[in-house]
């Protein structure tokens, strides 16, 4: 424990700022993380590095953020780039809103304001998808403007260091809806509902408060930086205070409370949907593809084991197409190529499909399982036939693909795991 006074209590913002900043900043650059968007200041880039940080890990979006400034090294590349190619490049990280909001926004940019990043808040929180998270980042990173960034790292540091938006403030509702922040960034852009709102909203305007008194003659975009990093590093949702540069003036820490700060998550179980997916074969194709199938079929019925693996690789033997399609443009997965799929399943499944001219040839007893952040979706894998081929209208678009060309669409995560179970794609 600090040597602190005994009977010494510290108010809130009694902290020291000089002392405080000083010690945060001298850590810092010390131990900060290498990392691609570092030392960047340009707003495009930092614009894409922030906004790929929310919901995704910081070594998945470098990943991310490499491969993209290849493919979209300028706003202006975005903005002239096909949405297509934009959710490829997307492809596996998922809230795909994300990538949907900046290739918008790149429109935006550059077809209003002739591709000059807007450096207002008030203009920059006009484009899609771009909040008071994002806003704050970008224009004090970029443009050295005086705004404090909270995220879910710096919402902990803060609500420790002051030992405020424990469960003693909270109200019997606040507390059961308690904050998920312990994953950095994560909803940093929304407050979500019920009565933790203002509470949880209090704490962040506490928060943004206190990072903006820690300024000074700092530069904010390093500063916030510093704050969030600090949160990332140390001021884990288990802390490593020993090594913590502000632990001489941490209320929580002297206090002996620190796991009440922030408030722990909620788990409450995710609903499941039990839905179907099918592997669906066309119509009419040659005699000698379909005996193919036929065999296939047979033979999984007679050793009673069924292998959708193979299945895929006698498609890929006898190049024999599958059909592909396109969700509509916005909502989640929004534009994305997938396997068509339905919320029915069983004898409900059967009578729906069979309305659209499809039969069902064998269902696998196999399931794709994956989580989003509000439910959990559970596919069981069908194998299926048009009988005669008709337009499904649940989807924008669709197309018979070979499974040798599956990789070049855009596709949720939930759905290429679909193909490599069917053998479609490597794995
Ligand atoms: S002393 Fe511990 S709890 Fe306090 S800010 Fe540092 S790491 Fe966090």
């Amino acid at each position: 424990m600090p040597d602190i006074p005994a009977g010494v209590t510290i108010p809130v913002f009694d902290l020291h700022p000089p002392e405080l900043s000083h010690r945060l900043m001298t850590w810092f650059f010390r131990n900060r993380r290498e990392l691609p968007w570092r030392e960047e200041h340009d707003p495009y880039r930092v614009w894409i590095s922030e906004v790929m940080l929310q919901q995704t890990r910081c070594e998945t979006a470098a990943h991310y953020y490499r491969r993209w400034m290849t493919r979209f090294p300028t706003l202006e590349s975005l903005a002239g780039s096909d949405q297509e190619d934009v959710l490829k490049a997307w492809e596996g990280m998922g809230y795909y809103s994300r990538a949907r909001n900046l290739h918008r926004s790149a429109r935006i940019i550059c077809e209003n304001w002739g591709g000059a990043f807007p450096d207002t808040e008030e203009r920059i929180r006009s484009l899609p998808g771009v909040g008071e998270y994002t806003a704050a980042a970008v224009l004090s990173i970029a443009f050295a403007k005086p705004l404090g960034v909270v995220d879910g790292n710096v919402l902990r540091v803060v609500s420790r260091l002051l030992a405020v938006g424990g469960p003693a403030e909270r109200s019997p509702a606040g507390r059961r809806s308690a904050d998920q922040g312990h994953g950095g960034r994560r909803s940093a852009d929304k407050d979500q509902g019920g009565s933790r709102q203002t509470s949880l909203a209090a704490l962040k305007r506490l928060a943004r408060a206190f990072v903006e008194a820690s300024f000074l003659d700092f530069h904010p975009g390093w500063i916030n930086q510093a704050w969030m990093e600090l949160g990332a590093l140390i001021c884990l949702p288990k802390p490593v205070c020993d090594q913590c540069p502000l632990s001489y003036s941490c209320r929580a820490y002297r206090e002996d409370r620190i796991q009440e700060f922030p408030p722990g998550p909620v788990s409450r179980p995710l609903p499941v949907r039990a839905e179907s997916l099918l592997l669906l074969l066309p119509a009419l194709h040659s005699q000698r593809t379909l005996q193919a199938v036929k065999d296939w079929l047979t033979g999984t019925r007679e050793h009673k084991t069924v292998d959708p693996a193979s299945l895929g690789a006698l498609l890929r033997r006898h190049d024999l197409p599958l059909l592909l399609v396109r969700r509509a443009g916005r909502g989640l997965l929004g534009g994305l190529w997938e396997l068509p799929n339905f919320p029915e399943r069983n004898e409900e499944l059967a009578n729906r499909v069979a309305s659209l001219a499809i039969k069902i040839l064998l269902d696998t007893g196999q399931e794709v399982r994956h989580r989003y952040s509000h439910f959990e979706i559970r596919f069981r894998l069908l194998v299926a036939q048009f009988r005669k081929q008709q337009d499904l209208d649940s989807w924008t678009e669709q197309r018979w693909v070979l499974p040798s060309d599956l990789v070049s669409y855009p596709r949720p995560k939930v759905h290429i795991e679909a193909m490599r179970r069917f053998g479609l794609i490597e794995k």
